[in-house]
């Protein structure tokens, strides 16, 4: 029986730890809220001790386990170990070596890979993937991020590929998070929806939005707050979805004239939450652009849920 190995997925908000066995399946799991203060350090120290009480929970030390792979944001370098421009964690817009840190704290191998290709590559190996030859993950959250598995091998490029948000649905067009315009991410990150449904609620649009929002004591839009507008019927959220199913529909379509995979996996928390019918919308809006039309891609929602990024990121460690 192979060992168990440890999996770590580093969110913004959150910093989930799971040990799984030989066959990924999860024996521990532990999640501890990401740092907002402090530094790269700090940060290691926190997913450290998730992963400690993930091993405990399944009755292991982690210096036995056959090693841990981490999913992270930012520029995540898998030969070295170290993490660079982490924008949206405290105090890490340069580089820390956080695979040799976290190596030193455990007692064990560590690996590095992107957060959302480890967790397209979990889809692939254990979930909504099973049973493809290729896939394209889409992760629609906070920004759109993607990855790619092609004959069933992870598809990095020279470290940067994958990166479907950033697919121009229309030149010239709104302004996106990451400088440029017209990006997908402009229109369906909900980063970006958040930004324009407050402009046009500024500009006397109705909306219950943001009225939700302060309801439930979120600090932001969150995927709840889109839905539970959606269900009362609030114009601008619907508007505003629609257009985001738009954007993502005339992107991924051209990524599949692109790559013609199999499989699109669509995940993150606004992919999870409004699975459907926003997925048939999403198989229509695609349908527009295909060039090859007859013989589309098979949309899948992600399946593993909140583990995913954390059991595809101990997917880094070879079993
Ligand atoms: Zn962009």
């Amino acid at each position: 029986m192979a060992e168990s190995r440890g999996g770590i997925d580093l969110g913004g908000t959150k910093i989930q730890a799971v040990v799984v066995d030989g066959g990924g399946t999860v024996q521990g799991k532990a999640r501890r809220p990401t740092p907002t203060e402090g530094g790269p350090a700090d940060v290691a120290e926190a997913m450290a001790t998730a992963l400690r009480e993930a091993a405990a929970a399944a009755g292991l030390e982690p210096g036995g386990l056959a090693g841990i792979g981490v999913g992270s944001p930012g520029d995540a370098d898998g030969e070295t170990g170290v993490v660079s421009s982490a924008r949206n964690l405290p105090g890490w817009e340069g580089s820390f070596p956080l695979g040799a840190t976290l190596a030193k704290a455990l007692g064990t191998e560590v690996r590095i890979g992107n957060d959302v290709q480890v967790a397209v590559e979990g889809e692939y190996a254990l979930g909504a993937g099973r049973g493809f030859g290729s896939l394209l993950g889409v992760w629609w959250g906070t920004g759109v991020g993607g990855g790619i598995v092609l004959d069933g091998v992870p598809w990095l490029g020279r470290g940067a590929a994958g990166e479907i948000g950033h697919i121009v649905v229309e030149r010239d067009g709104a302004r996106c998070p990451c400088g440029r315009r017209g990006c997908m991410e402009a229109y369906a990150g909900r980063a970006a929806m958040e930004a324009e449904a407050l402009r046009r609620h500024e500009d006397g649009q109705e909306t219950d939005l943001f009225k939700l929002m302060r309801k439930h004591g979120k600090p932001r839009l969150t995927s709840g707050i889109w839905k539970r507008a959606l269900d009362h019927g609030d114009e601008l959220a619907a508007t505003l979805i629609d257009r985001a199913i738009g954007a993502l529909g005339t992107g991924v379509a051209s990524a599949c004239n692109v790559l013609d995979v199999e499989a699109v996996v669509i995940g993150g928390g606004l992919g999870d939450r409004f699975a459907q019918p926003y997925m048939d919308a999403l198989t229509h809006e695609m349908g527009k652009h295909l060039f090859s039309s007859d013989d589309p891609p098979a949309i899948e929602v992600a399946a593993l849920g909140d583990l995913g990024g954390a059991i595809g990121a101990s997917l880094l460690v070879a079993s």
